[in-house]
């Protein structure tokens, strides 16, 4: 078994079982305290558990912080059919642990840690939890590709390693997703600015990711699935089907739903974003622009003042752009684009694409929309970190 090329003492028990056996029982038989993960639709567990470990970071001055030493990742060391990485934690006096990232899971179980089992009764590894949340370490997951931390928690003679994702997040009970895949979403998410990712989750909106078309789309819309069989519905868009939609944003249920594996148009090939950062960054910005677009009363882009200005940025295109674009077809899908685009989460090229055709839309979003859950972007910085002529032409 090549895990254990990782440790050059005992394996415990507990990671022989993580290794080997069917990681799912184990999680079942010691269910975390802190669980993310609800049942289909998480709901109000999500919420609770968001506020069990904020208290518990609250409390964390007073334990011991690390960072990552190594990253094992050669196929040589570990098992990459199983993880896609070994992260070591050095501690005191020449002892370590390791937290290891899984190849797939859910957000409450992509990551673990060993130790070694002797080292441990001796005291050696981490201190006794001081308290109740039984937090006994943090360590900072840079290295891992994460913004934030690692919880370490001793729950009964158990070491658990936890990462707090975006309360947004969720990947639901009834899947699982590239670890990757999980971790570049959570790394978009926490690129929104803070207060319209904080209204979003006051708002309940939910970015939920699944393996593939069949646990995403269809699981929730079995209708989808039955249009796919006959052929597919979206004839305006040249016969394209559900399970080609890389991402979609379902505005009575506030849910954004990112299937990892979609199917590419007229190639029939399969499309796996679990490692294309870029693509899942505009993905989430884009489908959380839809979600912005319906938070208040009256959905933005319906309103009246909207309607006009959109409709004049699309008059002095007239005869400059294909008429097919969806943008200049669909008023939501410019809202969406534009505040994707404004909040940074677009490429060079589709922020220029969006930001010059509709610039009086793209104004009314930033000076108007953006403020009221206080997002603040000055022309200044549209030219500076977005598109250099942004209004200039
Ligand atoms: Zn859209």
């Amino acid at each position: 078994m090549k895990v254990s090329k990782l440790f050059s003492t005992t394996l415990t028990p507990v990671l022989f079982l993580l290794a080997e056996g069917n990681k799912n029982n184990l999680t079942q038989a010691a269910p975390l305290e802190n669980t993310f993960q609800g049942k289909t639709f998480p709901g109000l567990e999500r919420f609770q558990a968001f506020n069990l470990l904020t208290l518990a970071n609250a409390k964390e001055t007073k334990v011991p912080k690390y960072d990552i030493s190594e990253v094992i990742n050669s196929p040589r060391r570990i098992d990459r059919n199983k993880f896609h990485a070994c992260y070591k934690v050095d501690l005191k006096e020449g002892k370590s642990v390791h937290i290891f990232q899984y190849v797939s899971g859910r957000t409450d179980s992509i990551f673990g840690i060993s130790w070694d089992e002797k080292d441990k009764t001796k005291g050696l590894l981490f201190p006794e939890p001081a308290h109740n949340s039984k937090l006994v370490a943090l360590v900072n997951a840079k290295k891992a590709g994460l913004n934030g931390v690692f919880e370490i928690y001793d729950s009964e003679g158990w070491y658990e390693a936890k990462y707090k994702f975006s309360p947004l997040l969720v990947v639901p009970e009834h899947t699982t997703v590239n670890s990757n895949f999980l971790i570049n979403t959570e790394s978009a998410l926490r690129k929104l600015p803070e207060k319209y990712a904080d209204n979003l989750f006051k708002q309940k909106v939910q970015v939920i990711l699944g393996k593939n078309v069949e646990d995403s789309y269809y699981h929730y819309y079995p209708h989808m699935k039955e249009e796919d069989a006959q052929g597919g519905t979206w004839q305006n868009l040249n016969g394209r089907k559900n399970l080609n939609v890389p991402a979609i944003y379902d505005p009575i249920d506030k849910m954004v739903i990112i299937p990892q594996q979609y199917i590419e148009y007229k190639t029939n090939r399969i499309i796996d974003s679990s490692d294309l950062k870029e693509e899942i960054l505009s993905m989430v910005f884009h489908e959380l622009g839809h979600a912005f677009d319906a938070s208040s009363e009256v959905t933005h882009s319906d309103t009246d003042r909207f309607e006009e200005i959109y409709e004049q940025d699309k008059k002095k295109l007239q005869g400059t752009i294909k008429s097919s674009s969806t943008y200049y077809n669909f008023r939501r899908e410019a809202f969406a684009e534009l505040t994707a685009a404004l909040l940074g989460g677009l490429s060079k090229q589709k922020s220029e694409t969006i930001l010059s055709m509709f610039p009086r839309s793209a104004e009314y979003i930033r000076e108007e929309l953006l403020p009221q859950v206080g997002v603040n972007i000055t022309i200044r910085d549209v030219r500076e970190n977005i598109y250099p002529y942004y209004l200039k032409n």
